[in-house]
């Protein structure tokens, strides 16, 4: 399939400069280059979310599944167990995936599931109008919080890292040939992958110039490294001034969900033991 025909015609009802379309125009060359690789196009279900992002698998000519807020990955998970010659890709927002379906996150990290999941973080709720959302940062003004929001950001990604997550990454909606080589290295990660995407709002929440003086590519980062991936995952927390770091934070082969409901368990380090491992060090 040429990559004209992984989209449709499908009227694109997204505002004009949404960080989606970036998102929607990597994920169709990276399904057109798996599928000239190894993954014929009928073995990828994608599944969707509730949201503004939501709509992407009405864009593309890929078997889909519409879930319901907060529930992708549960979806996701059920997809894959079901069959696991299938490459399942999740798409969710940050107030559908860090808020309602927290939990879900947690466990699918926790048990390894071979799922990818990319998450849309325009630190808002887009499609109802600009309300905060649990990475809005501290002092947030929208339409539920008018003097600001009090709250403190979750940091997602180190909260997937403590749950168990296996790869772990960071892209911007600005650049397009990053997120191109984090999905392809995600998608082809065995194992629990979640990247959070600063995907701006550009209606209610645009941080375009704002990220664009603060985000630079990890480099010379050992992604094996539990502890050092914790560094740079916590180095800016969603609201401090902090430099934002894009790219691959974490990366570990480990036994997954399937392989253990299959009998199939490898001799691969487990994931509960490196942890262990990992946080008696950083200790
Ligand atoms: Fe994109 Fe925001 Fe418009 Fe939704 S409301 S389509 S997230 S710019
Ligand atoms: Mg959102």
């Amino acid at each position: 399939m040429k990559i004209q025909d992984i989209g449709n015609r499908t009227e694109n009802t997204w505002c004009p400069g949404c960080g989606n379309f970036a998102i929607l125009n990597s994920i169709k060359t990276v399904l057109k280059n798996l599928q000239e690789e190894s993954t014929p196009l009928e073995n990828v279900v994608l599944v969707s979310g509730i949201g503004c992002h939501g709509k992407i698998v009405d864009y593309l000519n890929v078997n889909s599944f519409y879930s319901i807020h907060g529930r992708a990955t549960p979806v996701a998970e059920g997809i894959k167990l079901a069959n696991q010659n299938l490459k399942v890709i999740g798409f969710a927002g940050d107030g559908d995936a860090y808020g309602e379906g927290i939990e879900h996150l947690i466990f699918a990290a926790k048990r390894n599931v071979d799922i990818t999941m990319i998450i849309h973080n325009n630190r808002v709720y887009g499609l109802t109008t600009g309300q905060s959302s649990p990475t809005s940062p501290l002092g947030y003004k929208g339409r539920s919080t008018p003097k600001g929001s009090i709250e403190i950001p979750l940091n997602p990604l180190e909260v997937m890292l403590s749950s168990g997550a296996t790869f772990l990454a960071r892209g911007y909606s600005r650049n397009i040939e990053l997120l191109k080589n984090i999905f392809k290295e995600a998608i082809n990660h065995k194992g629990f992958a979640l990247i959070d995407i600063l995907q701006v709002c550009f209606t209610y929440y645009n941080m375009y110039e704002y990220y664009n003086k603060k985000v630079y590519e990890l480099k010379e980062h050992n992604v094996e490294d539990y502890s050092e991936a914790l560094k740079k995952i916590r180095e800016w927390n969603y609201y401090n001034e902090k430099p934002i770091a894009l790219g691959v934070f974490y990366k570990q082969k480990s036994v997954t969900f399937g392989d253990r409901i299959a009998g199939n368990r490898t001799k691969t380090q487990d994931t509960n033991s490196f942890i262990e491992q990992s946080l008696t060090k950083t200790i």
